[in-house]
């Protein structure tokens, strides 16, 4: 492949890889600790198999070794197809597509995949063959209101039998407090004896299987000795190693926590740990591991099991801080009307992080951003973390053919400038967004919040201003004064070049021919694209070009687009000020929502010949330690694996601490 970035696309997927940003401003230590908890993350792969179906495990272990074994014809359609259907279970952690929850379907016959496990001497019978093939279990969450959620439900939170009221009576009773109704493992939920804080509730359910016994319901924990205890032993290792190598105090003890969490499994340690993790806000590197979100429970008490680890990101945090030592600059110089801009502005704070490594529900399919805690009284009382992935991010957004962009830019000088300068553009744009455009402007004493005055508009609104501020700031030599940037007309002529063609053009791929814009970003990039495209046309600021049938916008005059943008930063600040609604419907609906439909089929066309997959995954990174002779590590060196199927076969052969059935 020609980019770096993309290392295969199949079925509806394509596999990615993310690189490390700042890993050799690392001092040993913290490598260390990177390194120590990606094991600890990958120790926990498995669970996630295994709590996405029941069945996961055994199905993975027999289709890896046949892949592995499998001495006959590789190169049928056969073959092709089932090479395909591991792919996609490698993708998915198990037999279910990771965004829709429907059971992947096989393109091969049962007969096919009997024929090559008895060639295989591999064993996969009964219920875990027949079910890759026929109607059972067909999705892993099932939310239709027509269904009872937990019973037909084929995630593996719940035991057989267990219904969505069996559920709900159980938590009622242990939510009542009362010692008579609670059931007789209710101790995990109260803290050293002491009755259970009403304004702090626990997280109940969110470590547990829930099974019937008997008749009886009892939850199986995830702990040392408990469900999944194998796994867990090993994430418990890895974090001992990581605590002794922790930055400070604070992250030490969070890390402490969580290891007492993992081996008595209680939820008010839990929550301990969260209020520390969420305090330990200093140091170089984070992470998240454990049961956590629970959307993959039909009815939201159980946490997948998942780990992210991060790396600040030193470039980004750099670029923040001048801004916001600057923030009053920016404030004082830009186009807002006077009473409308604050007297004294403070910088918003926003973190980017560089992922380190991925494992569990984070991995393949990942997130870009992590906002945690999840409970909400820690969030009120001790606040929380939010990061987005700065690498993830970069990758999906530079991992497309640089055939896209030849073709939708107008000429070379274009292509050149986003080349060379548009990825910093994209970043400084995001800084700028989010540090001073979102906290610039004040509304007018007696006027009510946005989403009282401008409704439904309020938050395109007010993306659309903190882009405009963006935009605005972008074309300035000031940008160069601070030493943020080493040419600040390439980078401003890149950041606008990009910003038009997107508005105009290439975000119209995300949508289909005759629907209108309704996402929020994409929304705002189109009204402020065509309100200022509209603006210049008696100046010729920004010409549409038509050559060979083709439709391109060249921006003609860059200083003369910047005062437009300034224009409609001041306009939407007045609107947002003054709580001016008519105007604000006006320029969304007249601007933003509405798609030029000739234009749209063209880009749609012309996208045609560059396929992507609709969803992306990742391999990680492999962090390979170099020991001494005593076993102590001297350094630690970044490889990427060069196949996806060679990371997953590896990850199961290294990282299989479980057993078939748990
Ligand atoms: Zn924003």
């Amino acid at each position: 492949m020609e980019n770096f970035l993309l290392i295969e696309q199949f079925a509806d997927l394509k596999i990615l890889r993310y690189r490390i940003h700042g890993w050799d401003d690392l001092t040993l230590k913290e490598q260390k600790l990177v390194y120590y908890l990606t094991q600890a993350g990958l120790s926990g792969r498995d669970i996630m198999w295994n709590m996405n179906y029941r069945h996961n495990l055994k199905i993975r272990n027999a289709l890896e070794n046949v892949y592995q074994i499998y001495k006959g014809d590789r190169t049928s359609e056969d073959w092709k197809s089932f090479q395909l259907y591991l792919k996609r279970v490698w993708f998915s952690n198990g037999i279910h597509h990771h965004y829709s929850n429907a059971k992947l379907k096989p393109e091969f016959t049962s007969e096919y995949l009997k024929n090559l496990l008895e060639e295989t001497n591999t064993i996969l019978e009964g219920e875990a063959f027949d079910v890759i093939f026929n109607e059972k279990d067909a999705k892993k969450v099932n939310k239709s209101k027509d269904a009872d959620n937990v019973l037909e439900s084929a995630v593996n939170f719940y035991g057989p039998n267990v219904t969505t009221a069996d559920v709900e009576a159980f938590y009622l009773k242990i939510k009542s407090q009362d010692p008579d109704l609670a059931p007789t493992n209710a101790d995990v939920f109260k803290a050293d004896g002491k009755s259970i804080d009403p304004d702090k509730p626990l997280s109940y359910g969110l470590n547990s299987m829930l099974v019937k016994e008997n008749g009886e319901l009892k939850e199986r924990v995830y702990k040392s000795g408990g469900l999944y205890g194998e796994a867990i032993d090993e994430i418990i290792k890895w974090l001992e190693l990581a605590k002794g190598v922790a930055e400070n105090k604070p992250q030490g003890d969070a890390l402490g926590l969580l290891i007492d969490y993992y081996k008595t499994g209680s939820l008010q340690t839990w929550d301990d740990y969260n209020v520390a993790w969420t305090e330990a806000t200093e140091g170089n590197i984070d992470y998240i591991n454990s049961f956590i979100e629970v959307y993959n429970d039909p009815v939201g008490y159980r946490g997948s099991y998942e780990t992210i680890v991060q790396i600040k990101d030193f470039d980004m945090s750099k670029k923040m801080a001048v801004l916001s030592e600057n923030a009053q600059w920016f404030e004082d110089n830009s186009t807002l009307m006077d009473a409308h801009k604050k007297k004294n502005v403070v910088g918003i704070s926003y973190k980017t992080v560089n992922v380190a490594g991925e494992a569990g529900d984070a991995s393949p399919s990942t997130p870009i951003g992590v906002n945690l805690p999840n409970a909400n009284w820690i969030r009120k009382a001790v606040g929380s973390k939010s990061v987005s992935l700065g690498n993830i991010i970069e990758s999906y957004n530079n991992s497309g053919s640089s055939g896209r962009l030849k073709e939708f830019v107008h000429d070379d000088e274009e292509h050149k400038l986003e080349k060379e300068h548009g990825q910093l553009g994209d970043k400084l744009h995001t800084a700028l967004h989010e540090v001073i455009g979102h906290a610039s402007g004040q509304i007018n004493p007696g006027v009510g919040e946005t989403k009282e005055t401008l409704k439904t508009y309020a938050s395109t609104l007010e993306e659309g201003r903190a882009d405009l501020l963006g935009l605005y700031f972008l074309y300035s030599p000031k940008l160069q004064e601070l030493g943020l940037v080493e040419d600040w007309e390439a980078v401003g002529k890149a950041a606008y070049d990009g910003y038009i063609r997107n508005g105009l053009m290439t975000q119209l791929i995300r949508l289909e021919l005759g629907d209108d814009v309704e996402q929020t970003h994409m929304r705002n990039r189109q009204w402020v694209s065509a309100w200022s495209f509209e603006q210049g046309k008696a100046d010729n600021v920004i010409e549409k070009v038509t050559r060979d049938g083709k439709t391109y916008y060249n921006i003609n005059d860059y200083p003369k687009l910047r005062e437009i943008f300034g224009r409609l930063l001041r306009e939407t600040q007045r609107i947002k000020s003054e709580g001016d609604f008519e105007a604000c419907q006006a320029l969304v609906e007249d601007y933003g929502v509405k798609v030029d439909q000739a234009i749209h089929a063209e880009i749609l066309e012309r996208n045609e010949q560059f396929t992507s997959a609709p969803y992306g995954g990742f391999v990680n990174p492999v962090l390979v330690p170099e020991m001494d002779d005593n076993g102590e590590i001297t350094a630690i060196k970044v490889m990427h694996p060069a196949s996806f199927e060679n990371q997953m076969l590896w990850y199961s052969n290294v990282y299989g601490f479980l057993p078939e059935e748990n």
